[in-house]
């Protein structure tokens, strides 16, 4: 199935249980608008090399589209379209006062150098411009673009419409209007939504953790874990998982990978293939690395009570049937990982206040937003006996399907 197919199924899944107005929700089965783009790039060689580029705009009903730009070589026009209905989904979990969007280029940047790199950036950016705004649709980082990326970006729309407009994009670095957190957002969000549900299943204090990952999700969540006491276990990248039954050092393992470029031969730890992460004695699992990490092949391997989806999609629909009967808790990606957007949504404040927030004012900000969502989306998972993921597919039909209704979009 392809990502757009799964997004589908997914909302038919919901609509079972939503029963939304089925005008609606035929409305919510495809997108707005699908922008695709040529974007032409002189390359060093003094040869211009054109790629083809998205931008998908799922649905606006309750602010402006919002989502980030990937650059490459796997992007396709059915991918950008399905994380832009992702996108959608999570901004209306959170509650926030956005639509979903998502933008690509079909592109390997891996042997990029920075000028062609930024002419990248800029010549997208300009191919968008007409489609983009702070009050229809904002762009932001996601694979292989950064802030740097953000501030080319940026800066080029600003030539182009003559003045200011720092909303219109975020990710940005600190310099230019970029919020403090939003390099650690996603992990500092899974982080608050990790201690309620390990709460509401009565995990034991210093719970046993497995990260699969160690990207910037995974990375920055073990060492928030690690210093509130939780004991992270065990850690994989893609070579090698890291293993410590007494809980690891996540800082030693930090400095010890950044050295060599390696999770193995870790003072005092046990090295074990990548794959057998999954398989680790452990309450919680959280899954920061791929899209169908946990599938029926190794679904049955997994030990922990909880599972919290840093990374999109980690876990294929039929391991999550497998793990519902089992009653191993899912938090779903569209919960989970929803603290990047929504410190993006506070960039988006602090930009058009001119005004700027201190580290614990967004930290404070973030856990409220946070909590309140992984409290509707657990009330609607009690009151409809599903899974979570169902839960808040749900909340999300619904508040999307209200404001369509507020609008007369029926
Ligand atoms: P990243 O590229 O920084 O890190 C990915 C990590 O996964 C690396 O440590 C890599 O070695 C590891 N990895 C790759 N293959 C692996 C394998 N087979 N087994 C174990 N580890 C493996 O990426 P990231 O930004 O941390 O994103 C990870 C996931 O989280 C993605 O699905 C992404 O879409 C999702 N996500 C990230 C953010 C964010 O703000 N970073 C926000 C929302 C969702």
């Amino acid at each position: 199935m392809n990502p757009l197919e799964t997004a589908r199924e997914q909302l038919y899944a919901a609509q079972k249980i939503a029963r939304i107005h089925p005008d609606i929700f035929e409305r919510l089965l495809s997108p707005d608008r699908v922008i695709e783009v040529s974007v032409p790039v002189r390359m060093d060689t003094g040869k211009t090399k054109v790629f083809t580029g998205f931008r998908s705009q799922w649905n606006d009903s309750a602010g402006p589209y919002k989502g980030g730009i990937r650059f490459h070589p796997g992007v396709t026009r059915e991918e950008v379209m399905a994380l832009s209905a992702w996108m959608t989904w999570k901004t209306a979990v959170l509650g926030l006062p956005l639509g979903g969007g998502k933008g690509g280029v079909s592109v390997d940047v891996k042997t990029f150098s920075d000028r062609e790199l930024e002419a990248l950036s800029r010549a997208y950016m300009r191919s968008i411009a007409a489609f983009v705004g702070k009050n229809k649709d904002i762009p932001a980082p996601d694979v292989s673009t950064d802030p740097r990326v953000m501030g080319w970006m940026l800066d080029e729309y600003e030539i182009l419409i003559g003045e200011k407009a720092p909303g219109v994009i975020t990710g940005k670095p600190l310099s230019i209007g970029g919020s403090l957190v939003r390099d650690y957002a996603t992990a500092q969000g899974a982080f608050f939504v990790l201690e309620n549900a390990a709460q509401k299943l009565h995990l034991p204090d210093r719970a046993r953790v497995a990260i699969q990952g160690f990207g910037n999700g995974g990375s920055h969540l073990a060492r928030l874990l690690h210093e509130s006491g939780y004991r992270v276990v065990a850690i994989s990248d893609s070579q090698s998982t890291v293993y410590r039954e007494e809980g690891l050092d996540v800082g030693e393992i930090e400095t010890h990978k950044r050295a060599t470029g390696s999770l193995k031969k870790c003072m005092g730890c046990e090295s074990l293939p990548s794959e057998a992460l999954l398989a680790v004695p452990c309450d919680i699992l959280v899954p920061a690395a791929l899209e169908g990490a946990i599938s029926e092949k190794n679904v049955k391997e997994i030990q922990a009570k909880l599972i919290v989806e840093v990374a999109n999609g980690p876990v294929t629909s039929e391991a999550d049937a497998l793990l519902f009967e089992r009653g191993v808790v899912v938090v779903p990606d569209i919960l989970a990982n929803a603290g990047g957007v929504t410190v993006s949504y506070f960039e988006q404040v602090q930009n058009a206040m001119n005004a700027y927030w201190t580290e614990s004012e967004i930290h404070q900000r973030l856990k409220e937003k946070m909590q309140a969502a992984f409290e509707v989306v657990w009330a609607s998972h009690e009151k409809y006996n599903t899974t979570l993921r169902m839960g808040a597919y749900v909340v999300a039909l619904e508040r999307v399907a209200l404001a369509m209704q507020a609008r007369g979009r029926v």
